[in-house]
């Protein structure tokens, strides 16, 4: 039940606890780091540095933990699975947030210009870019500081965690629109 192989990469159908912290750990620090930043990086106005910051925290926090549980999790085979554990954990959430759906929409999470999908991006993008004209207005090494490391986590999350720690070894790369975006589906 715990693993499978098909073509050259082990399926996990309970991926091993540190992949779960490292997916979840850098989620976390990512969107507390974007919220620090946009806070910090807007402080020269009484209200909007607290209020974007406050605003994209609900956003993101939201949006992961959330909306994919309702939206996109039921579709997925771990929610089926007996004693999974997928990527996020999010299947283990989902179970106690919603009913089971059907595994043929699960490729209905990229469908549409707001689609569980595309919110994820941007809960991912919104600090790099929100950061961008605060460092230009508001100039501090603690705020490039934050920056950098968020710009570290992007670029971490596309080129370590998807490819290698999560899309490569998840059993519902064969229905996953992410997966295939990523060229994982038939290693
Ligand atoms: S693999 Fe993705 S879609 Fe499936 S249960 Fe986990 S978070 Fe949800």
């Amino acid at each position: 039940m715990q693993t499978e192989k098909v073509g050259k990469a082990k399926l996990f159908m309970r991926y091993p606890f540190s992949s779960v912290l490292i997916y979840n750990g850098s989620t976390i620090i990512h969107f507390l780091l974007g919220g620090i930043g946009i806070a910090l990086g807007y402080s020269f106005s009484s209200w909007a540095g607290y209020t974007f910051g406050f605003l994209y925290l609900m956003f993101s926090f939201v949006e992961m933990y959330v909306i994919m549980p309702i939206r996109v999790c039921p579709n997925c085979v771990y929610y089926r699975a007996k004693d999974s554990l997928c990527i996020s954990g999010l299947n283990i959430l989902s179970k106690k947030m919603a009913k089971e759906g059907d595994l043929r929409d699960f490729p209905k999470r990229a469908k549409g210009l707001f689609c569980p999908n595309n919110l994820y991006l941007l809960s991912l993008i919104i600090p790099v870019l929100a950061i961008i004209p605060a460092l230009i207005a508001n100039f501090s090494i603690v705020l490039l500081l934050i920056w950098l490391l968020i710009v570290g986590l992007l670029l971490f999350r596309f080129f370590v965690i998807f490819p290698k720690i999560a899309c490569l070894h998840c059993t519902a790369k064969f229905n996953c629109p992410q997966a295939e975006a990523m060229g994982v589906r038939n290693l």
